[in-house]
């Protein structure tokens, strides 16, 4: 069975990587979304509310988990028995960002990333916009699955 982790922040989930993960899983068997924690850094969204998002926009889909991890994304892989790690190209400044992780990570293990070009329909799409959209009060719902919604 071929597995991959999506490891990322996921503060919140987006179309664009909603959009990675559902066409992994037509490269993967499996597809475990992996939200870091990274105590030095303050995120919008709490780790309980990162994940419920993530779990209710593919309940019903047994081929995609989630988990929370800290530390090296190759020690997870190893710790899990995962050998590829999936992450998704929006742009030049993403691919170069990549590149320097991806060998990295060759170095450490023997993992292979696998990289998934966004989608035209959402290549624009990251994050951090959603949080500046949320924070201004802005119409966020296009931006996001429907299982992420602000508590007003
Ligand atoms: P990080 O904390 O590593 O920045 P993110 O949660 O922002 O993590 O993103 C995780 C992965 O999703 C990265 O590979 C990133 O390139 C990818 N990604 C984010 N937004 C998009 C998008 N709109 N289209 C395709 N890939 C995306």
């Amino acid at each position: 069975m071929k597995r991959a982790i999506f490891p990322g922040s996921f503060d919140p989930i987006t179309k664009g990587h909603y959009d990675i993960i559902e066409r992994g899983l037509t490269l993967f068997d499996e597809v475990t979304v992996a939200i870091g924690v990274n105590s030095a850094k303050k995120y919008m969204f709490s780790l309980e509310e990162r994940v419920k998002f993530i779990e209710d926009a593919f309940k019903g889909e047994p081929k995609i988990k989630v988990i929370t991890y800290q530390g090296l994304t190759v020690d997870l892989c190893k710790e899990i028995d995962v050998k590829f790690i999936l992450r998704g190209l929006r742009n030049p400044a993403d691919f170069e960002f990549e590149k320097a992780i991806a060998h990295t990570n060759r170095d450490l293990a023997p993992i292979e990333t696998v990289f998934l070009l966004t989608a035209a329909s959402t290549s624009y799409i990251s994050s951090s916009i959603v949080r500046e959209v949320i924070k201004y009060n802005g119409d966020y719902t296009k931006l996001v699955p429907d299982s992420v919604r602000v508590k007003q």
